[in-house]
């Protein structure tokens, strides 16, 4: 059976570091003898140019019909202004999909590279070895709050508001597969949340604490201040192994992240609809770099395409089992950027066709 694939590269650098991943998707599937099915459309900016619609109902058609999504990025500042009827999801075609597919489980993979280290912030001895998950809560929290609006006060003064809101099945699904993710690692989760002053937050430490107890009393759990949390991450990288963080605390964390690895080019993503004991994802998926859509060198060459790559690899690994060949793959980065090999906002000066065909190469040779 072959898997089917649907690539959207939505806007900026999205089509073009899609269309790198497809590059090596094609010389690795074949190194497995893995069938893929693929289709291509168009998302959000793309598609409202083209169609008037953030998100065609065939796209979601075929996105229901296949078992993974490789998406780019959305967004840019001529779309910012278009406002449609409904929730949050209906305002950006990548929300649309997170959303009917509900994908909550974002697992977003940070590690140091050795020969990046002098492009982070850090000291290297501060920040070798760093390799962490941030799980981020995908589909819930003040990101797709349903009471949401901007009003005009009687005094003509205006407010804005989203309300925070999590129900306790939202927080234990999502907590189950940050679990179970630990469970592959070093077995170790920090949970972050503001349970000293949001109601929502309280929530959160209360049911992940009864998931742990009651279905994981082999991993270590420790609950973390969002703020403390993040001073942390930049203090000690190293201490982190998996971070459960709802909607927006795993969007800031996340991106922080960027910074352990040298770049955020460099951070991969899956979105998961589920994570049964096997590993192999039942419903379909969505991987995507964690980085948005960079309109500042959108259409130059220069992306960065290797966090798009690795989230490739982390569909053949999720959504076709093919654990080993997502191995290659991340050791054919490792192995393309120790020859020297980089783009410019990891310090050097390949564009993003160079940056790919280097990956291939070593792929093959390894
Ligand atoms: P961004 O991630 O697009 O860019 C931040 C900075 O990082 C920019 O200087 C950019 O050039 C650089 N950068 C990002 N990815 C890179 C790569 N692969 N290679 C080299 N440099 C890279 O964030 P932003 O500027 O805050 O947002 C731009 C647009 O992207 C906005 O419209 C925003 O809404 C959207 N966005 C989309 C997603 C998504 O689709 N998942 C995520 C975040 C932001």
């Amino acid at each position: 059976m072959a898997l089917k694939v649907l690539a959207l590269g939505g806007d900026g650098i999205g089509p073009e570091v899609v269309d790198a991943s497809l590059k090596v998707l094609e010389v690795a599937s074949a190194s497995i003898g893995l069938a893929v099915d693929l289709s291509e459309d168009l998302l959000h900016g793309a598609a409202w140019d083209r169609y008037g619609t953030f998100i065609r109902p065939q796209t979601l058609d075929m996105a229901r019909h296949s078992d993974a999504l490789l998406v780019g990025a959305v967004g840019g500042p001529q779309w910012d202004h278009i406002v449609i009827s409904g929730g949050p999801e209906e305002q950006d075609g990548l929300m649309k999909l997170r959303h009917e597919l509900d994908v909550f489980a974002s697992i977003r993979h940070a590690r140091s590279w050795e020969v990046l280290l002098d492009q982070t912030p850090f000291s290297p001895g501060r920040v070798r070895g760093a390799d962490m998950v941030v799980m981020r809560e995908l589909c819930g929290g003040a990101m797709f709050a349903r009471t949401r609006g901007m009003e005009i006060r009687a005094n003509g003064s205006r407010r804005g508001y989203d309300l925070n809101e999590y129900s306790s099945e939202e927080i234990a699904r999502f907590a189950r597969i940050g679990f179970e993710v630990a469970r592959r690692r070093k077995g170790q989760v920090v949970s972050v949340d503001k349970s000293n002053v949001f109601m929502a937050g309280k929530l959160w430490r209360e049911v992940v604490g009864e998931v742990a107890n009651s279905e994981f009393p082999d991993v270590e759990l420790t609950h973390l201040y969002s703020d403390f949390a993040s001073y942390r991450m930049c203090c000690h990288p190293t201490s982190f192994d998996v971070i459960l963080a709802d909607n927006l605390f795993g969007d800031l964390l996340s991106d922080q992240a960027g910074a352990i690895a040298g770049s955020l080019g460099m951070l991969a993503s899956a979105s998961l609809p589920d994570l049964p004991g096997d590993g192999c994802v039942q419903g379909t998926a969505i991987y995507e770099p964690v980085h948005g859509s960079a309109p500042d060198i959108a259409g130059q060459g220069t992306a960065n395409p290797i966090g798009m790559i690795l989230s490739m690899a982390m569909m053949l690994q999720y959504s076709a089992g093919a654990v080993s060949c997502a191995k290659k793959i991340e050791a054919a980065v490792e192995a393309a950027l120790n020859a020297g090999f980089a783009t410019q906002d990891i310090g050097g000066r390949q564009g993003t066709g160079e940056m790919t065909d280097a990956i291939i190469r070593q792929f093959r040779s390894l």
